[in-house]
């Protein structure tokens, strides 16, 4: 298996991969999807509300906040041995404002200050002069599985690496290609009366290039066993954070077959 990183940063990572099939890529897409827990707020008691927005509407908007999590710390709700929530299994944040002002998901004060929220400029509710809020959330820790507030990832996807094939025998240098192509995946100079692939990777085989060409010359595939994975995370986890836990899952999953057959 190749794995070449192609962009990365704190929330985005996209790679190619190599050597790999349909349903171990498709595995670890849906893991990190569904089953890599995240922190999310998931109880909310409301003791003063004054402004003009439903107590649920509220605490809908409340589990919504992306939160910073520690999955070492930390685990799933539905392991813990407690009742209800305990510290091992969640956090509890409070809000406590009074207006005029507009308060964001920054003046949630959390009990736990490795579990905050990942922006601090998410507006919550308004409140006008004289007006409060007051609350007790506790987040807990849980899987996408069960609802898509507890979903690290925004954006989880891969593609079949592009393979384009040019037959220079038909070819007939007319560049329809290049100005056709929504994706500016093609370069052609008039001048020197050259084609050249300039973006592959860029290419989402919508095979616009293969209808321009009148000759017949071009043909857009996609790479067997050669994939672009793209994962983006709301900020709770990092992307690389979210691939390994979907590995560890995955294998403890295959762990439990090869222990059932044995
Ligand atoms: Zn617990």
């Amino acid at each position: 298996m190749e794995i070449d990183i192609k962009q990365k940063d704190e929330t985005h990572l996209l790679f190619a991969i190599e050597g790999v099939d349909d349903a171990f890529i498709n595995a670890i897409r849906r893991i990190s999807t569904v089953e890599v827990p995240t922190m999310a707020i998931e109880t909310v008691e409301i003791l003063k509300n004054d402004a003009k927005i439903f107590d649920e509407a509220l605490a809908h908007r409340l589990g919504l906040v992306p939160l910073k999590t520690d999955l070492e710390s930390m685990v799933l709700a539905s392991d813990c041995d407690c009742e209800d929530y305990c510290p091992t299994c969640s956090v509890t944040l409070l809000l406590k404002e009074k207006g005029p002002k507009t308060v964001y998901s920054g003046d949630l004060q959390s009990q736990d200050p490795d579990v905050v929220p990942v922006h601090d400029t998410i507006p919550l509710l308004k409140l006008k002069e004289g007006q409060e809020v007051e609350l007790i959330a506790v987040a807990k820790l849980g899987i996408g599985l069960e609802h898509s507030k507890w979903q690290p990832t925004t954006t989880c996807a891969y593609k079949y690496y592009p393979k384009i094939t040019i037959d220079s025998d038909k070819c007939e240098s007319c560049g329809l290609c290049a100005s056709e192509c929504p994706r500016a995946v093609y370069e052609f100079d008039e001048k020197a009366n050259t084609l050249e692939i300039v973006d592959i990777e860029n290419c989402s085989m919508c095979k616009t290039c293969v209808r321009g060409c009148e000759a017949g010359a071009i043909t857009v595939e996609g790479e067997k066993g050669k994939y672009l994975f793209t994962i983006e995370t709301d900020g709770s986890l990092s992307p690389e954070k979210v691939l390994t836990t979907a590995c560890e899952i995955l294998s403890s999953k295959s762990d439990k077959i090869i222990e059932f057959i044995e």
